[in-house]
Order: C-alpha cells, then structure tokens, then sequence
C-alpha cells in the first residue's frame, strides 16, 4: 500500500501545485458546468477561485443529498427553551427549502438581492439561509437579539430587500421579544427594507406593519408544494455577507463566494472535522456566527451528516443536556468554544459522565484561546481528543488545526496546531515586515496571498477598505494580516498569543496578554481572567488583570481579596518574571464579552484609561463593564 503523504507534504502540495490540489479538492462538490481556472490571481489581493465554473451552494448542501438519501436525517433541531425537538430528513428539508425559496421569490427577491435574516436558532432560519442561497441571493444573517442600533447600522449596510424575522427568541426560558427592536431598527435605518416575513412562534406580541409585514405561515401555506430550481451561478458569485464579532472595533462586513467556500467546506470535512456522510455533527455555536454558517448550516450539509441546530443554554435543563443529545443522535464530531466549556466547568463533571460518548471522535474548540487548565479538564472529562483551532470570520474556515484526516498528528497543549493547507502562514516583524524564521521568535500572523478557496473575497461594497484594513499594515508587502500575534516552536507547532493590539509593552518589554493570564488562571481560586496593558507615565504600560473566581466568597471582604491578589502576583512572577507582574488584580463577578463570548479588551482598556470604550454594540452584559468602570474609579 502507498505510505499516505506527510502533512508537511500535502501543505507543501496545496501551495506549490494549487491547481492540481485544489482540483481535486473541488471534486467533492458537484460542478453544473466545471471551471476552466483554478485561481485567478491577476489583480492581487483580489483572488477569484474556480473561475467560469458554474455551481449552487443550496444544490450541494441539500438537493444532492436528497436525491440519492432522502430519507437520511439532515436537520435535527432541539430546542430546551420551548422544549420541542424535530427532524427533517434530507427530502423534507429540500421541500421546506423551496417553500421558502418559493416565499422570499413572491415578496420580490431576486438573483444578488441581499435578504437580512435576524432569528433566533430555529429551523426556519436555515430554511432561509439555503433559500437564498438556492436562488442566488445573498443573506445577510444578524445575530438574533442584538439591539436596535447595531440591527439598523446592518441594515444600512446590507440594504436587504426583505428581512426574515420572528416574534422572539427565548433564553434560559425567558422570552426575548424581536419584533419591537425590529421595528425600531426599521425605522432608525436610512434603507428600508421592502418586505418584512414574520415567523410566529407564538412567544410574544408581533404586531404587522400593513403593506410591510408579512406572515409566514399563511405564506408557507400557500407554497405548500412549491419547487423552485436550483439559480445555477458563477463560482466566484457571492454567496453571503456576516459581519466580524467586533472585539476589536467596528465589525467588518464579509463578502463570501460560492464554489470556492463550497469546496473549501466539503474539504475541510473530510480532512479536519473527520465527517462522513450519515453520521450526525454537532456545533453548539449559534448561526449569527461564522462557525454556525460554516459548520452548522453548510459543511455538515455539503457532506452528507446531519446537523444538529440547538436553541438553548448549556446548562439548562442540566450540565448534561449537549452530552445527551450527543449519545441520543450519535454525534461524531462536535464543535464548541473554550467560553462554553468555561461554563460547564463550574458545574459538576460527572454530568458529562453519565452518558455514552462513545460515537464522539472529537470536540472541536474555536473563537478564542484555548487555556491549559480548560483543555486539561474537558479532556479529562470527556475522555475524547479536543481539537483547537483557529480562524476567523475572514477566513471562513480554519487558519492553524491538525489535519487528522490526512495523517495523524499529535496536538501539542497551548498550540492550535500548524497551518493547514492552502494558508501560506507566515510570522512577520511587525514594524520592519521581516520573515522571522527561527524558532520561538515572536510576530504577527501573516498569510501570503493569494487566501484559499473560501475566505472573504472582499468587504461587501467596499474593495478600498478591503485592501487597506487587512493588506496594507505590514510594511513592505502586501501581505494579508490576521492581527494576532504568535509564536512558532522548532517542531512548527504555532501559538496564539493575543490580538496586535493586546501587546503590553511594559519598561520595554514586549508581553502578550495571553500568557499573563494564563499564568493568572493556574490559580485553583480563579475561573476567568481578562488581562490589559494600560497607560502608565513611568513604564509605558502596566498590566491591569480583572478575574472572575471559581467561589465569589473568597474576595468577600477587603483582607481577603487582597491577600488573593498578592497570591496571584506572586504566582506571575514565579512563573513570567517580575515584569510581567498586574499592577492590580481586581475581582469582579463576570468579564464583558462580545455575544460571541470573546473578551472585549479594548473596552476594558478604554475604561482604564478613562476614554470612551467605543462601539459596545456585540457586549453581551453591559453591567460587567459597570463593574470595572467603579473599581477604577474608585481607585
Ligand atoms: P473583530 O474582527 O470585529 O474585532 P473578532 O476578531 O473577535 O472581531 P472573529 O472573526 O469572530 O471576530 O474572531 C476571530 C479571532 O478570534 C481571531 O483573529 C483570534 O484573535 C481569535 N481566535 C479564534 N480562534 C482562536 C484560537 N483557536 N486560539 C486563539 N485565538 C483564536
Ligand atoms: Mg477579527
């Protein structure tokens, strides 16, 4: 039997021999009419994959399927806040998939037109997504939920036709009511949308804007056996717009395509997610999210699995509510966020003991830095290999993994693993542009273009900013710039070690956020920890940490916590040097996140500093930057 390449080799392949390797890649997915080049790359950073190719995202994800496995599971949704549960095979959801096709066709949606879907985690979300998809139209999916202010600044941007909602979303059993931030979103926008489709759940009021409004039950009625054909588009037709997480700043608009992103997808099944047709993928992330476009909706989908679309908390009815339905629906691969296992370590793990997780290969974590002491425990608790890896919205799919379906590799503790292929991943100085090529040298995350199949094509109505904001910081090149920073050790395993901008730069000395406040929540006292460099006159920079403990009680009186805090800097300085030493320790009961559940330094920092934290439009819990706001304040 031929020895299987070495991933070395397969990377070495993907960039040397793009043709031929992404040919074969682009087999996975079915081609109305087969493209005549693999990448055009004449105008640089602009790449255009799979051009003259003719294909439909909706066609790979659903139709194919159905054709030949209709009675096959494709969409399992639960659902633990209305407590219902309901699956759709693959032939059921190419006819609910039409139904609405059909639906956004009679409200006027045409080929390019953009759709604004702002729903919570309900089948009909889906429906719309791959609708639109279906007949060339591009969503734009709004995480469901968010104020009316950043709702209307997406509008704005996004100038959708129609907007898909419904009359609420429902949360650790509390109803969130949509259509009121709707409206006000409607009205606060400059665009307005021409048709609103209103799903009713019956959770809450949805009063209906006459001539705007419409409803979609009596629609999906009226469509009850509706086919619409396949839109057949050019590969490099655009297939969405999602905007960033906005951790760092105003959220970036993404502009998608769609064979290139349809075949990165069905690759990235095959070799990173260890998915195979019938078998049932898991992602507890939401679909405002990329990681719901990507690896709830239409990776699982394009390979033939069913996916499991799960509206509810983690922890509600129980800590053991994702683990059962992973031994109900024999889950293979799933798919999470450090922040989400962060929660259920503070419940009891014989929860995850209690059920058969035999089906599982993997737990797949992404989003944010995946620390020692959480890898270690959920490793432990699960007993299955967790799988960091790390990307970005930009991306689409993942920048650094292990590659386990091409040949086994071992992941190293700290390390999202190495690049994969198709990213030509490089380390680069950040003020001289330089190559760092020897081990262990720090350096922003830097990929050569052309981006693979898959990652953004450009900033939706925006070429300019597109090129300025992710090709033009590095000085000397165009190169395109992920703005983290990291690390690469002599076995080329890489490390994440903060944002650009999370730098500390302390009496000259460079330290990455990360590592102080993973020395930080080695504590057995601490859960969580944000840490931020802020202004000082004399050092440049002090590191200021705010943590969250394990049991509040231990910082109850003044004695305590700063007994706690000197504990804690004893322990940094132990193990980082007295540099890298907090000039604080703070306690505080919860961190500001975006809904994502990424920490939002850059408002913490902002409120050290005493400046205005800037657009707070994705923080899940304005009150846990209150919290900072009077602990500095209060000195
Ligand atoms: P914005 O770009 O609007 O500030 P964001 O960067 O948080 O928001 P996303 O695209 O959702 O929006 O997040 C990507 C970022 O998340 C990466 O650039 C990186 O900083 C972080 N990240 C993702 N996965 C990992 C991982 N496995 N390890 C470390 N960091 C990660
Ligand atoms: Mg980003």
């Amino acid at each position: 039997m031929p020895k299987r390449p070495t991933f070395a080799q397969v990377h070495r392949r993907s960039l040397d021999d793009k043709e031929a390797f992404w040919s074969e890649q682009a087999e996975l997915i079915h081609w109305e009419k087969p493209f005549k080049t693999v990448c055009d790359y004449r105008n640089p950073p602009f790449a255009n994959w799979f051009v003259g190719g003719k294909t439909n995202l909706c066609y790979n994800a659903v139709d194919r399927h159905a054709e030949k496995h209709p009675k096959r599971k494709a969409l399992i949704w639960v659902s633990t806040e209305v407590d219902k549960e309901v699956v759709y095979t693959f032939a059921e959801l190419q006819s609910e998939v039409q139904r609405m096709a059909a639906i956004l066709k009679s409200l006027g949606v045409k080929k390019g037109d953009r759709v604004l879907v702002y729903m919570p985690m309900v089948p009909e979300a889906v429906f719309a997504m791959l609708a639109c998809t279906r007949i060339g139209a591009l969503h734009s999916v709004v995480f469901g939920g968010f104020a009316s202010v950043s709702l209307a600044s997406r509008i704005d941007d996004a100038q959708p036709s129609v907007i898909v909602s419904a009359d609420a979303g429902s949360r650790g059993g509390k109803v969130v009511p949509y259509k009121g931030l709707l409206d006000e979103a409607i009205r606060l926008a400059v665009h307005k949308p021409e048709k609103v489709l209103m799903v009713n759940r019956g959770l809450a009021p949805m009063p209906m804007e006459p001539g705007r409004d419409v409803d979609y039950a009596t629609l999906h009625q009226r469509f009850a056996d509706a086919t619409v054909p396949v839109t057949w588009v050019d590969s490099t037709h655009p297939s969405y717009t999602l905007y960033t997480s906005g951790t760092t700043g105003k959220p970036k608009g993404v502009q998608r395509d769609t064979g290139g992103y349809a075949v990165a997808l069905a690759a990235s099944m095959k070799h990173i997610f260890l998915g195979k047709p019938g078998e049932t993928y898991f992602s507890t992330s939401d679909i405002g999210w990329v990681v719901g476009h990507s690896y709830i909706v239409y990776g699982p989908l394009l390979a033939g699995m069913a996916t499991i679309l799960y509206e509810g908390l983690p922890t509600r009815p129980d800590a053991a509510i994702w683990w059962s339905l992973v031994e109900k629906y024999k889950v293979t691969s799933m798919f999470s966020a450090p922040t989400a296992v962060r929660v259920l370590k503070k419940q009891d793990p014989s929860a995850l003991k209690k059920h058969d997780l035999s089906s599982l290969r993997a737990l797949f974590l992404a989003g944010e830095p995946l620390d020692e002491p959480t890898s270690a425990w959920i490793a432990e608790a699960l007993g299955r290999p967790i799988i960091d890896n790390y990307w970005q919205t930009e991306t689409g799919w993942p920048i650094l993994s292990l590659c386990n379906g091409l040949q086994k590799q071992d992941s190293r503790i700290g390390s999202p693993g190495k690049p994969v292929y198709g990213y030509d991943v490089k380390l680069l100085d950040e003020s001289s542009g330089e190559e760092l090529t020897q081990p262990n040298q720090k350096g922003v995350v830097a990929i050569e273009g052309p981006l693979p199949p898959g990652c953004m094509q450009t900033v939706w109505r925006d070429d300019a900013r597109f090129v300025k904001t992710y090709w033009s910081s590095i000085p000397g090149r165009q190169v395109y710039s992920t703005f983290d920073w990291g690390i690469r050790d002599e076995d080329g395993y890489y490390f994440i070690l903060g944002r650009t901008d999370d730098v500390i730069n302390v009496a000259g000395h460079r330290l990455g956020t990360r590592e102080i406040e993973e020395s930080i929540s080695s504590h057995p006292a601490v859960a969580e920890v944000a840490v931020v460099g802020v202004a000082d006159q004399l050092k440049g920079q002090v590191a200021m940490a705010f943590a969250v403990l394990k049991d509040a009680s231990k910082a109850a009186s003044t004695a305590d916590a700063l007994k706690l805090e000197g504990e804690i800097m004893k322990l940094v300085d132990g193990q980082l040097g007295a540099v890298a030493r907090p000039a604080r320790v703070r306690f505080v009961s919860v961190l500001p996140k975006t809904r994502s559940g990424k920490l939002l330094r850059r408002a913490i920092q902002a409120v050290c500093e005493q400046r205005d934290p800037g657009d707070l439009t994705t923080i899940e819990d304005p009150s846990a930057l209150q919290q900072i706001k009077d602990l500095v304040g209060a000195g």
